[in-house]
């Protein structure tokens, strides 16, 4: 098994894990939306392992090994602890502006619509995706470029921080305002909420109604990138609900654009 595949079973294990919390606090129960979550869920990690995976490697693997092969293991003498600040930032500005752009631009908007078309949130909307969104993560084209270039260690914590951190911000739990009971650490995350990104903004993100905020909280960890690019919003409140006005096709929510069975694209509406 290779180093990455066994990243990817630690996040599986960790995706399993999470599901199995939420389950236990009665939030899979069946309905017709819960079989859809988990079919978008599946397609969404067939995504990942059957089409980004081999298309990334392939590209990478012409691009680097036969174009520039003397790059192969270049930056492995890098400190970790310079590398990881600067890969880590670079990774969460690609997605700040690819999710920005996903939500204000016509033509972008369909590949990530499917993903907020979710009425209820938990884990498996961490994989709830049109497929093809998974090739356009600047994340995993930037991980393949540093595995390359020999820092497996430092893509290994960014995809595990930001795989926790989606998870721990997509969970139903809102263990957020939970913790903020305790007058110390409600302190704490006046200040924390500014930083990273945390349930109450990132439900916001999902919500509709007058606590949403589905034109901002882009940022998947770092939230000061939303309020450095004035697109945040903190409600510190529940959603009244989650999800889109109106119904769409799933097989175009899948596999826009080649199935195209809605006119029209449109962008994120304001909530
Ligand atoms: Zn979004």
């Amino acid at each position: 098994m290779t180093d990455q595949a066994m990243i990817g079973l630690v996040v599986m294990g960790m995706f399993v894990g999470m599901l199995g919390v939420e389950a236990l606090g009665g939030f899979h129960r069946s309905n017709s939306d819960a079989w859809k979550g988990r079919g978008f869920a599946l397609a969404g990690i067939a995504s990942h392992a059957l089409l980004a995976g081999p298309v990334v490697s392939l590209v990478m693997g012409l691009l680097f090994g036969r174009v520039f092969p003397d790059t192969k293991g270049a930056l492995a003498h890098v400190s970790f602890w310079l590398a990881f600040p600067i890969l880590f930032l670079v990774q969460e500005l690609g997605h700040y502006w690819l999710h920005r752009w996903s939500h204000e631009k016509r033509w972008l908007w369909k590949f990530h619509r499917t993903h907020h078309s979710a009425e209820n949130l938990n884990a498996l909307v961490l994989y709830r995706y049109n497929i093809f969104w998974t090739l356009m993560l600047p994340q995993v084209w930037i991980g393949a470029l540093a595995v390359h270039l020999g820092m497996f260690e430092v893509f290994a914590a960014c995809a595990l921080i930001e795989f926790a951190v989606n998870a721990l911000t997509h969970t139903p739990y809102r263990w957020d305002l939970a913790l903020r009971r305790v007058p110390a650490l409600d302190a704490v995350f006046n200040g924390l909420e500014k930083v990273v990104t945390l349930p109450d903004t990132h439900h916001a993100h999902h919500g509709l109604g007058r606590h949403a905020n589905l034109r901002g909280n882009y940022a998947v960890t770092l939230f000061f990138l939303d309020i450095l690019f004035g697109t945040a919003k903190i409600p510190r409140a529940r959603q009244e609900r989650f999800g889109l006005p109106g119904k769409f096709d799933w097989r175009e929510e899948l596999f826009w654009p080649v199935v195209r069975s809605e006119a029209g694209g449109g962008t994120a509406p304001r909530a």
